[in-house]
């Protein structure tokens, strides 16, 4: 059975790698085209070339999330781990993704409690880029599935200062005490939440939580109920 898994983590990152690259032209291409570096297109093939890079976003994504899993089960997730600012990587991650809110309608506020002295410092020790990752999947998640209102984000401490949490908020479709138990695990989605949104592989909290995990942080969920919107925290220690 370990021989087995081991030959289908192989299988997974290799054909990953593979189709990648392709996808990541065809993206490029479409990119370059709908600004025009190839001349004028009229309307129509304008939304035609948008599908094309969105699906393809979406499909580069889900192969990642692919690659991660057989990384993750091999055990061959590298991970570089230093000194992170977390209130800078919040506020560069609030900029990127205002833009993604906006364009979906949503309100979308961040705000870091800058403490009683306002120079509160948030440093971890960890790996930046996959904290990046866990960060973004979660803000990309709550404009998935918030069909309207706001998301809020916020960096802030625990009272005894020992822990950096990151929470966000939305107003979005929320979720019942099953689903909260569920999303977590490999593959699992909320049932029916297709209809809201179709592309999903149900990875990406899986391999937030494998990150979170490494990091010695906790990764949790909150919700009032479904069309009561949800609450995800990030917990990591405080360095200073
Ligand atoms: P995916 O979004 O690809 O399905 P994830 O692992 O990121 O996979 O999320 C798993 C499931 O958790 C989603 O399918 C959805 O049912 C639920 N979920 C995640 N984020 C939210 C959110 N902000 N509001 C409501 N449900 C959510």
């Amino acid at each position: 059975m370990k021989v087995l898994d081991k030959k289908k983590s192989e299988f997974l990152s290799i054909a990953s790698h593979h189709l990648r690259d392709p996808l990541t032209a065809i993206k490029g291409y479409a990119s370059m085209l709908s600004e025009g570096s190839f001349g004028d297109l009229s309307r129509p093939v304008l939304e035609a070339i948008e599908k094309i890079f969105v699906s393809s976003g979406h499909l580069v994504t889900m192969i990642s999330d692919f690659m991660d899993i057989s990384r993750i089960e091999s055990g061959d997730m590298n991970y570089n781990f230093k000194d992170v600012d977390m209130k800078k990587l919040f506020l560069i991650l609030a900029d990127e993704m205002k833009q993604s809110a906006e364009h979906s309608h949503l309100v979308f506020t961040a705000t870091v409690d800058e403490g009683p002295s306002e120079d509160e410092e948030y440093v971890t020790v960890g790996d930046e880029g996959k904290l990046r990752q866990v960060v973004s999947n979660l803000i990309d998640n709550s404009i998935k599935y918030t069909p309207h209102g706001e998301i809020s984000m916020l960096l802030y401490k625990s009272p005894d200062k020992k822990k950096i949490i990151f929470s966000l908020s939305d107003t979005g479709i929320g979720m019942s005490e099953l689903t909260k138990e569920k999303i977590f695990k490999k593959f699992s989605r909320a049932e029916g939440v297709s209809k809201v949104y179709t592309e999903g592989t149900g990875l990406g909290l899986y391999v937030a939580k494998e990150i979170v995990k490494k990091h010695e942080g906790r990764i949790w969920a909150e919700s009032k109920g479904e069309g009561h919107g949800s609450s995800f925290y990030v917990e990591l220690e405080a360095k200073r």
